[in-house]
Protein backbone atom coordinates (compact mmCIF):
# COMPACT_ATOMS: atom_id res chain seq x y z
CA UNK A 1 0.00 0.00 0.00
CA UNK A 2 1.58 3.58 -0.93
CA UNK A 3 1.59 6.57 1.44
CA UNK A 4 -1.59 7.76 -0.41
CA UNK A 5 -3.68 4.41 0.07
CA UNK A 6 -3.02 4.53 4.09
CA UNK A 7 -3.94 8.24 4.48
CA UNK A 8 -7.08 7.27 2.60
CA UNK A 9 -7.57 4.24 4.63
CA UNK A 10 -6.92 5.98 7.70
CA UNK A 11 -9.50 8.90 6.19
CA UNK A 12 -12.45 6.63 6.19
CA UNK A 13 -11.56 4.92 9.26
CA UNK A 14 -11.95 8.38 10.77
CA UNK A 15 -14.94 9.55 9.49
CA UNK A 16 -16.67 6.57 9.96
CA UNK A 17 -15.65 6.91 13.53
CA UNK A 18 -17.03 10.83 12.88
CA UNK A 19 -20.76 9.02 11.89
CA UNK A 20 -20.81 6.65 14.93
CA UNK A 21 -19.52 9.64 17.51
CA UNK A 22 -22.36 11.34 15.94
CA UNK A 23 -25.16 8.90 15.89
CA UNK A 24 -24.40 7.68 19.36
CA UNK A 25 -24.64 11.76 20.75
CA UNK A 26 -28.00 12.22 19.07
CA UNK A 27 -29.28 8.85 20.07
CA UNK A 28 -28.25 10.13 23.69
CA UNK A 29 -29.29 13.22 23.87
CA UNK A 30 -32.92 12.60 22.30
CA UNK A 31 -32.83 10.40 25.99
CA UNK A 32 -32.40 13.46 27.89
CA UNK A 33 -34.90 15.66 29.25
CA UNK A 34 -35.00 19.03 27.80
CA UNK A 35 -33.39 21.05 29.99
CA UNK A 36 -32.99 25.41 30.14
CA UNK A 37 -29.70 26.71 30.48
CA UNK A 38 -30.37 28.37 33.93
CA UNK A 39 -31.87 25.68 35.66
CA UNK A 40 -28.58 23.52 34.57
CA UNK A 41 -26.36 26.31 35.34
CA UNK A 42 -28.37 26.36 39.03
CA UNK A 43 -28.44 22.78 39.50
CA UNK A 44 -24.42 22.27 38.97
CA UNK A 45 -23.61 25.49 41.04
CA UNK A 46 -26.03 24.23 44.03
CA UNK A 47 -23.90 20.75 43.80
CA UNK A 48 -20.88 22.48 43.53
CA UNK A 49 -21.56 24.49 46.48
CA UNK A 50 -22.78 21.38 48.57
CA UNK A 51 -19.89 19.58 47.76
CA UNK A 52 -17.70 22.15 48.68
CA UNK A 53 -19.54 22.74 52.23
CA UNK A 54 -19.26 18.75 52.56
CA UNK A 55 -15.81 19.07 52.15
CA UNK A 56 -14.11 22.03 53.29
CA UNK A 57 -13.21 23.85 50.21
CA UNK A 58 -13.03 27.51 49.35
CA UNK A 59 -13.67 28.76 46.04
CA UNK A 60 -13.54 32.29 44.85
CA UNK A 61 -15.92 32.61 41.58
CA UNK A 62 -17.75 29.88 39.79
CA UNK A 63 -18.75 29.96 35.47
CA UNK A 64 -20.56 27.41 33.39
CA UNK A 65 -20.04 27.34 29.66
CA UNK A 66 -20.56 25.30 26.71
CA UNK A 67 -16.47 24.76 26.93
CA UNK A 68 -15.34 22.18 23.36
CA UNK A 69 -13.10 19.86 25.36
CA UNK A 70 -12.69 20.56 28.67
CA UNK A 71 -15.40 19.01 31.63
CA UNK A 72 -14.02 22.00 33.94
CA UNK A 73 -11.02 24.01 35.64
CA UNK A 74 -9.62 25.66 38.52
CA UNK A 75 -7.68 29.00 37.95
CA UNK A 76 -4.83 30.12 40.26
CA UNK A 77 -7.28 32.26 41.92
CA UNK A 78 -9.19 29.41 42.42
CA UNK A 79 -12.05 30.36 40.01
CA UNK A 80 -14.14 27.20 39.09
CA UNK A 81 -15.02 26.74 34.99
CA UNK A 82 -18.17 24.01 34.47
CA UNK A 83 -18.79 22.92 31.57
CA UNK A 84 -22.21 22.82 30.61
CA UNK A 85 -22.40 19.30 30.09
CA UNK A 86 -21.52 18.15 33.45
CA UNK A 87 -25.83 17.93 33.67
CA UNK A 88 -25.78 14.89 31.36
CA UNK A 89 -23.39 12.73 33.34
CA UNK A 90 -24.49 10.34 35.83
CA UNK A 91 -24.38 11.69 38.91
CA UNK A 92 -21.18 9.91 40.50
CA UNK A 93 -19.06 11.48 37.11
CA UNK A 94 -20.36 14.64 37.80
CA UNK A 95 -19.26 14.66 41.37
CA UNK A 96 -16.14 13.57 40.81
CA UNK A 97 -15.72 16.09 37.90
CA UNK A 98 -16.73 18.77 40.57
CA UNK A 99 -14.69 17.50 43.51
CA UNK A 100 -11.54 17.00 40.91
CA UNK A 101 -11.85 20.72 40.62
CA UNK A 102 -12.30 21.68 43.95
CA UNK A 103 -9.34 19.68 45.09
CA UNK A 104 -7.73 21.75 42.63
CA UNK A 105 -8.37 24.65 44.77
CA UNK A 106 -5.34 22.66 47.53
CA UNK A 107 -3.42 21.37 44.66
CA UNK A 108 -3.07 23.02 41.34
CA UNK A 109 -0.79 20.15 39.77
CA UNK A 110 -1.76 16.29 39.18
CA UNK A 111 0.69 15.56 41.54
CA UNK A 112 0.37 12.37 43.91
CA UNK A 113 -0.76 15.53 46.94
CA UNK A 114 -3.46 15.97 44.40
CA UNK A 115 -4.74 12.63 43.82
CA UNK A 116 -4.37 11.60 47.90
CA UNK A 117 -6.93 14.19 48.19
CA UNK A 118 -9.70 12.98 45.99
CA UNK A 119 -8.79 9.13 47.63
CA UNK A 120 -9.20 10.43 50.71
CA UNK A 121 -13.04 11.53 49.87
CA UNK A 122 -14.22 9.26 47.35
CA UNK A 123 -11.27 5.79 47.91
CA UNK A 124 -8.30 5.40 44.62
CA UNK A 125 -10.59 2.21 43.40
CA UNK A 126 -13.63 4.82 43.03
CA UNK A 127 -11.43 7.46 41.87
CA UNK A 128 -10.05 5.30 39.09
CA UNK A 129 -13.23 3.81 37.96
CA UNK A 130 -14.83 7.46 37.34
CA UNK A 131 -12.04 8.27 35.29
CA UNK A 132 -12.05 5.48 33.34
CA UNK A 133 -15.36 5.42 32.80
CA UNK A 134 -15.78 9.14 31.79
CA UNK A 135 -14.03 7.68 28.58
CA UNK A 136 -17.47 6.22 27.75
CA UNK A 137 -18.99 9.96 27.60
CA UNK A 138 -16.26 11.59 25.31
CA UNK A 139 -19.11 11.53 22.77
CA UNK A 140 -20.56 14.95 24.84
CA UNK A 141 -17.64 16.66 23.09
CA UNK A 142 -19.18 15.74 19.77
CA UNK A 143 -18.23 17.39 17.11
CA UNK A 144 -14.59 16.51 18.25
CA UNK A 145 -12.72 19.17 20.79
CA UNK A 146 -9.84 21.21 19.45
CA UNK A 147 -6.84 20.10 21.09
CA UNK A 148 -5.02 23.77 21.16
CA UNK A 149 -4.50 26.20 23.17
CA UNK A 150 -5.25 24.49 26.39
CA UNK A 151 -4.25 25.95 29.57
CA UNK A 152 -1.74 23.72 31.73
CA UNK A 153 -4.12 22.89 35.04
CA UNK A 154 -7.20 22.52 32.92
CA UNK A 155 -9.11 19.22 32.91
CA UNK A 156 -8.96 18.33 29.07
CA UNK A 157 -11.41 15.47 28.20
CA UNK A 158 -7.99 13.46 27.11
CA UNK A 159 -6.19 14.40 30.69
CA UNK A 160 -8.92 13.18 33.26
ZN1 LIG B 1 -7.10 18.51 37.06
Amino acid sequence: MTFIEKKQDWIRKMLKQAQLTEKISQEYFSTQPKTALGEIRNLLLQRLNELAQHHHFLYNKVSVRNQKSRWGSCSGKNNISLNQKLFYLPDHLRDYILLHELAHTHEKNHSQKFWNILYNILGKQHTKQARKDLRNFDFLFYPPPETKHRSADSLSVKEI
